[in-house]
């Protein structure tokens, strides 16, 4: 039991700081464990495999495969207007999967195990989101 919470540490928000930044430079950034050697996602300070807080940002490839998909034909939000896209998850080379947006195909041309390559959408706010889009040849 805590005496109150300045008996906690308070590191400022984002932890994801660094992950935001690279993404308006065109880089998209993992997680490394320095202990146990797991690549980490979603970017957090502790290892979720070993809970060690010994982890490094590396460079990812920015390449991986569909994992899986599926086409919305009915957005909301912000994506209301924008149906049919494609929400999937997709396997980094680097091992994790993650939850994105392919574009540039239609839904007939994709499939499970495509191989597809990293593009960022510029939000106007000094990041971009990581999306994905068939990989060339
Ligand atoms: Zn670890």
């Amino acid at each position: 039991m805590t005496d109150g919470p300045e008996s906690l540490p308070a590191p400022a928000p984002p932890v994801t700081k660094e992950f935001w930044a690279a993404t308006a430079q065109g880089q998209l950034l993992l997680k490394r464990c320095l202990d146990c050697d797991s690549v980490i996602w979603y970017p957090r300070v502790i290892c979720p495999h070993c809970s060690s807080l010994r982890t490094e940002w590396f460079a990812a490839s920015g390449r991986g495969r569909i994992y899986s998909y599926t086409v919305n034909h009915r957005g909301e939000g912000a994506y209301q207007d924008c149906a049919p896209f494609v929400l999937a998850y997709v396997e980094l080379e680097e091992g994790p999967r993650i939850m994105t947006n392919i574009t540039g195909a239609e839904g007939d041309a994709l499939a499970v195990g495509l191989p597809v390559e990293v593009v960022f959408s510029d939000t106007g706010a000094g990041s971009a989101l990581p999306r994905f889009r068939p990989a060339p040849g």
